[in-house]
């Protein structure tokens, strides 16, 4: 194991004392790999790391999965469960008398509503409390990692926008799967989404791709990502089949104008509302302040949304390493909208873009 998971355990040890929590369970979710290099199936035997902060890390996990893990004796001993044993128990026994204790957001509630029939004294806390600020701040490692997948989404966007990737005539999933398929051609192990949203559809932020045949004159937001070597890219461009009308241009330019200005706010420093604050007032002094109806952006790591979310309320200063999404957009219901999205890494040397594909509208054949 790498030096780095063993400084995440002092820091997590850490934190817990700071909020007063005795005992982490991490099961489902990405803190487990975070801390170890293991992923926990989603299946319904259950895997958790318990983590005393006063105590060794024990693994406790169903032994035909045992063989999967790499093991460390210097972060966390395995405890293997046979098929007729309850795991509950082993988890309980582990915990000993720590009532103080903080369970995975994504752990099954199945196992959580068991824990707390087991242990019906113990206090119980979400597990982000204690780990989100600190996987929100990425080492050099973990930063490098993100670039290397922005670069590789950033290949696929150069594609669209160039209008490599042919559109008109194409449904909406036909372009998702080809979208899909050169995230993978370019590294990606896995693809978390291709959002491919045409005409009216483009007006939907989280549209799914359907069989509708993607016509001139049309907008078209495709907003992609995956997973490459365990970090997620994330990156939003929107094109126009054929010459866009005055009006698009116009809702085009505004959006332009505050995800630039969005990106430059985003100095250390600087709290997360204000961010968001930034994009949302260029975006309402042009007139579409109620057509943009979501947060600018999100945390990005191991996983695809996380802290610090940039939004409306979140008064966090940024740190150095705050890695996140800066995506504002406008949607006109019924006729068309636009985002762009960049990640952005916030640096001592000042906002730092990971996304580096041209913002400018990408006007594509018809
Ligand atoms: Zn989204
Ligand atoms: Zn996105
Ligand atoms: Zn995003």
């Amino acid at each position: 194991m790498t030096s780095s998971r063993l400084e995440r355990l002092d820091r997590v040890r850490s934190a817990m004392s700071t909020a007063g929590v005795d005992c982490l369970l991490l099961s489902l979710g990405a803190d487990l790999p975070w801390l170890t290099g293991y992923t926990a199936m989603p299946l319904e035997r259950l895997t958790m790391l318990v983590l005393p902060a006063d105590g060794d890390a024990t693994l406790v996990i169903a032994r035909l999965e045992a063989p999967r893990v790499e093991e460390d004796r210097d972060a966390f001993a395995v405890v293997a469960w046979d098929e007729h044993e309850d795991p509950v128990e082993l988890v309980a026994r582990l915990v000993g008398a720590r009532r103080e204790l903080a369970i995975s957001d994504r752990a099954w509630a199945t196992f959580l509503l068991q824990l707390q029939a087991t242990m019906p004294d113990a206090a119980w806390r979400a597990a982000s409390t204690v780990t989100g600020p600190l996987r929100a701040v990425k080492d050099a490692g973990e930063v490098a990692a993100l670039a290397a997948a922005s670069s590789a989404a950033d290949r696929v966007a150069t594609a669209l926008v160039r209008g490599d990737i042919a559109l008109v005539g194409r449904t909406e999933a036909e372009v998702s799967d080809d979208i899909g398929r050169r995230l993978v051609a370019e590294g990606h192990q896995r693809v978390n989404f291709a959002i491919v949203g045409s005409g009216p559809n483009s007006a939907s932020p989280h549209h799914d791709a359907t069989a509708r045949v993607i016509g001139p004159g049309e907008a078209v937001v495709c907003d992609f990502g995956g997973t490459m070597d365990g970090y997620c890219s994330d990156i939003t461009r929107t094109a126009f089949t054929g010459d866009p009308p005055e009006e698009f241009q116009a809702l085009y330019g505004v959006l332009q104008e505050a995800q630039a200005a969005a990106v430059a706010a985003a100095a250390v420093g600087t709290p997360c509302e204000q961010v968001d604050r930034v994009a949302r007032d260029i975006i309402t002094g042009g007139g579409y302040g109620e057509f943009f109806i979501h947060r600018t952006g999100h945390g990005i790591g191991l996983e695809e949304h996380e802290d610090p979310y940039i939004v409306g309320g979140n008064g966090q200063p940024l740190l150095p390493g705050h890695a996140f999404s800066v995506e504002p957009g406008i949607y006109l219901p019924g006729r068309f909208g636009a985002r762009i999205e960049d990640i952005v890494v916030a640096s001592d040397e000042g906002p730092r873009s990971l996304n580096r594909v041209d913002h400018a509208l990408a006007v594509v054949e018809a």
